[in-house]
């Protein structure tokens, strides 16, 4: 695998429900619901992890870490995105840039957007300034739009060292 550069893919989607909490990116967000979940359910996170897998042509998030699995019950999904940023760094490649698409129909996104920037600048050590993040609502329809669940889709660069 000697490419200059490598685009990758991810899409992750879970459902809402009452009294479970929401977390985007690695922030947890007021909600009246939240994420189903074997992990702690960041479709950000479970996103990126797979963007990253797919541009290095290796297993995905569900061959790697199975719901099914106890070990991976409640895990903050840090993990994930730290195995899949190991995985980039042992390949030779580092991060271009990423662009993020969430689409929930509530609460807004847009107050969030710094931290979770941030919060990815320092798991895929990168600059912010290469993370490019988009909330969309779903129009009120399906069940992304009657908030009964959040998606996330990601696309990445990754160049080589
Ligand atoms: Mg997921």
């Amino acid at each position: 695998m000697s490419h200059t550069s490598r685009i990758g893919h991810g899409f992750d989607l879970h459902r809402l429900e009452p009294d479970l909490p929401l977390i985007v990116g690695g922030v947890r967000l007021e909600h009246d619901r939240g994420c189903a979940a074997h992990s702690d359910g960041d479709v950000v996170y479970h996103a990126v992890t797979d963007a990253i897998l797919g541009a290095l042509g290796q297993d995905d998030i569900g061959q790697l870490f199975p719901d099914h699995d106890p070990k991976w019950k409640d895990a903050d999904s840090r993990v994930f995105v730290e195995e899949a940023v190991n995985r980039m760094r042992d390949a030779g490649y580092t991060i271009g840039n990423l662009d993020i698409t969430v689409i929930l129909e509530r609460p807004k996104l847009s107050p969030h957007k710094a931290t979770i920037k941030q919060n990815l600048a320092d798991l895929l050590a990168c600059d912010a300034s290469q993370i490019n993040i988009k909330g969309k609502t779903h129009e009120r329809v399906d069940a992304l739009g009657e908030n009964r669940a959040i998606a996330c889709h990601v696309v990445v660069l990754l160049n080589r060292d």
